[in-house]
């Protein structure tokens, strides 16, 4: 049996919510979580400025609204960056089984340790998630470093 799953769309709708999130002002990171069959089960981006609140990435905002799920082990976290320390632990906690990133090019966060717990993380390299996130790191790199927690 073979499945053809269409990473690169799914991860349009990620870089749609971190277009959003830029629009408002924001950071722009997006994710979404889907099933294997491309359907849509959340969406979200970092809200922080929005806000005000340091919790809100994309994927916690994906995870919420995709409501409760009986399992995660099937569903696939896509987001526009690297997932960070924080949102690696929703991934490993939940049981995720594959994640799929924009790119770890600006921020590798947790992926390394993702890989080593045997979860697949799949890097899809996208110039357009790079250049959007640097774009407003240029622009404010205060924003930026409080999101990561760098002083
Ligand atoms: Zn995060």
């Amino acid at each position: 049996m073979s499945e053809v799953i269409d990473y690169n769309a799914m991860l349009a709708v990620a870089i749609d919510e971190a277009k959003t999130g830029l629009a408002e002002g924001g950071i722009p990171i997006g994710a979404a979580i889907f099933r294997h069959d491309g359907t849509l089960v959340g969406r979200g981006h970092n809200r922080r400025v929005q806000h005000g609140d340091p919790s809100v990435h994309g994927e916690t905002d994906a995870f919420r609204n995709a409501g409760r799920q009986k399992s995660y082990r099937d569903l696939i976290m896509v987001t526009t960056l690297a997932p960070c320390f924080y949102c690696s632990g929703l991934v490993r906690q939940f049981g995720f089984r594959t994640v799929v990133v924009g790119e770890s090019e600006t921020f590798q966060g947790g992926i390394d340790e993702l890989r080593a717990l045997g979860i697949e993380v799949i890097d899809l390299k996208s110039r357009e998630c790079i250049e959007l996130l640097n774009g407003f790191i240029t622009e404010h790199p205060e924003i930026w470093n409080e999101d990561i927690g760098v002083d």
